[in-house]
């Protein structure tokens, strides 16, 4: 093999330039590990090594479609553990050991929870395990003008645990990405 053929493979072994020559553009967020600087910075600095994946204690963390780390909330909570920023050896996240205060006022992934209509509660059939199984009584019920209690969120208490994401049968709770993220 040429020299100049040497360099291309070698280029191509990294995994943001190979999206890049695989010519595709990614239009849907995903959620990274907790605190990551931003989506750019990740894609560019992760090496895909996995070992963040194999460091989580609540095997949420599976590979995307290109082969980055990502959360999956259907497996399981996020425990903050720390575990996976730890077992990362690039420089991907914003501060969190070095920056305690910052840390505990900004939020691990820029997003808002929210409950689709596709909710029981919401259909006027009863359920309420979400709240069950948020430790923060983050989500409660209310009967409103309804027969049937009515799920509501106050983000401003909301760890973005994600538990509460498992445990609707409706698939209806989700993280949606706040407006100003790029
Ligand atoms: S440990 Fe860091 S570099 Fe390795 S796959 Fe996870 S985020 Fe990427
Ligand atoms: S668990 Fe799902 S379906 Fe049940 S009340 Fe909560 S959001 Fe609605
Ligand atoms: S993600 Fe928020 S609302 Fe859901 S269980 Fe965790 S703290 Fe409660």
């Amino acid at each position: 093999m040429s020299t100049n053929n040497t360099k291309t493979v070698e280029r191509l072994a990294d995994p943001s330039r190979r999206r890049f020559f695989r010519g595709r553009v990614k239009t849907k967020h995903e959620l990274r590990l907790p605190w990551v600087i931003n989506e750019a910075v990740f894609t560019s600095g992760c090496t895909q090594c996995q070992d963040c994946i194999s460091s989580c204690e609540s095997n949420i963390i599976v590979k995307d479609e290109d082969g980055f780390p990502k959360i999956d909330f259907s497996l399981g909570e996020c425990t903050f553990c720390n575990k996976c920023i730890e077992s990362c050896e690039q420089p991907l996240f914003s501060g969190v050991f070095t920056e305690e205060n910052t840390l505990k006022n900004k939020k691990a992934w820029p997003v808002t929870l929210e409950i689709s209509d596709k909710c029981l509660a919401k259909n006027n059939i009863y359920c309420q395990s979400c709240r069950d199984e948020c430790e923060t009584s983050v989500i409660k019920f209310n009967y409103l003008n309804s027969s049937i209690p009515q799920p509501s969120l106050n983000d401003l208490d909301c760890t973005q645990c994600g538990a509460c994401i498992k445990s609707c049968p409706q698939d209806a709770i989700a993280f949606n990405f706040d407006q100003t993220t790029v």
